[in-house]
């Protein structure tokens, strides 16, 4: 007869109920954030972060060794994942079907946050409707090196592009070396539609300004320029949610700002871990933004062509 196994002893705790097994140990070693710093961020802003990300399909990067260890993203159920992560049979582009994840409140963050995930991506659809998408970002990507004062100022010239053409955007700065300007969609057309529309939209602005944009992903092309990645708005494409941390150095996370608030942003990593107990006393811009459901209707469209065929 074998001897019951000791219990090995573990620093565990319990964040908003959900077990936290090695909650001590480090994620950040330069910042000094551990797995339960992680567990703890994502109940700080888990519910404002549900009303933004929940009910969408995730890509949740994993960095179980912390962030200078292997990191990967996943997407998919591999059977291991918590109940509080819901699960839905998605088709592929390939025709085959797989499990993707999503959650639906805050424990669904802190049960990744147990698996080690780090960062969550979101689609730009609801698992109710995902054959039409609600969310349109423009992911706006500097060249290596480039000041944040023209990554700034291009957002702006995003924004007031848009404002030409009737649309009102927001702002995310996104933890790392960009910023995101996007928009709520009310539910009418399908992925081919908002597909066409970013991608015409990215190549207008690129088109008139190319010594500034790009916006073809080649880093070739990107010399001292800033790729306009209208790629997000895809079927199965991702990106950062609202009030993820990065897996980056110093624990920043992707945060929604104002526009008035950005003009003066010194940084898009600006924010940290440390800096969201005080930010969710504030109110959330983006939410206003999610509320400000636009139509990419047939004017907006051909307006956009017109300005295309300029
Ligand atoms: P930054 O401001 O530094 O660019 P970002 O979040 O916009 O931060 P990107 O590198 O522009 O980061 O990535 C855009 C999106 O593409 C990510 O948010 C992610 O959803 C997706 N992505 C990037 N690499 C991968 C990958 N290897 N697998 C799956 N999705 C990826
Ligand atoms: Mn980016
Ligand atoms: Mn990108």
């Amino acid at each position: 007869l074998e001897q019951p196994k000791k219990d090995i002893p573990t620093m565990e705790s319990k964040v908003a109920g959900v077990r936290i097994s090695n909650a001590d140990r480090q994620v950040y070693p330069e910042a000094g954030c551990t797995k339960g710093d992680v567990a703890r961020h994502y109940e700080t802003v888990g519910e404002r972060m549900i009303e933004l990300a929940g009910h969408r399909p995730l890509s949740l990067f994993r960095c179980p060794s912390g962030i200078d260890g292997q990191c990967f993203f996943q997407k998919h159920d591999n059977g291991g994942m918590p109940d509080s992560l819901s699960k839905i049979a998605i088709e592929e582009s390939d025709g085959d079907e797989a499990d993707y994840l999503y959650a639906t409140r805050p424990e669904s963050l802190i049960a990744a946050a147990q698996m080690g995930s780090i960062e969550a991506h979101i689609w730009g659809a609801r698992v109710d409707r995902l054959d039409r998408p609600d969310r349109l970002v423009f992911d706006l990507d500097p060249d290596e090196g480039m000041d944040w004062p023209r990554v700034r100022d291009a957002a702006f010239e995003v924004r007031d592009a848009l404002a030409e053409l009737g649309l009102r955007s927001g702002a995310i700065v996104t933890g790392g070396k960009g910023v995101h300007v996007w928009m709520a969609l009310r539910r009418t057309r399908g992925w081919d539609t908002v597909k066409l529309f970013s991608q015409t939209f990215a190549h207008v602005i690129a088109g008139h300004s190319p010594d500034r944009y790009t916006a073809t992903m080649s880093k070739a092309k990107r010399r001292d320029r800033i790729f306009i990645d209208w790629l997000r708005n895809e079927r199965g494409s991702t990106a950062v949610a609202p009030y993820s941390l990065r897996a980056r150095p110093g624990a920043p996370v992707a945060v929604p700002v104002t526009w008035d608030e950005l003009k003066t942003l010194d940084a898009p990593n600006r924010f940290s871990l440390g800096d969201m107990k005080a930010r969710m006393k504030q109110d959330c811009p983006a939410l206003a933004v999610q509320e400000d459901l636009q139509s990419l209707t047939n004017d907006v469209v051909a307006a956009l062509q017109d300005w295309a065929a300029q």
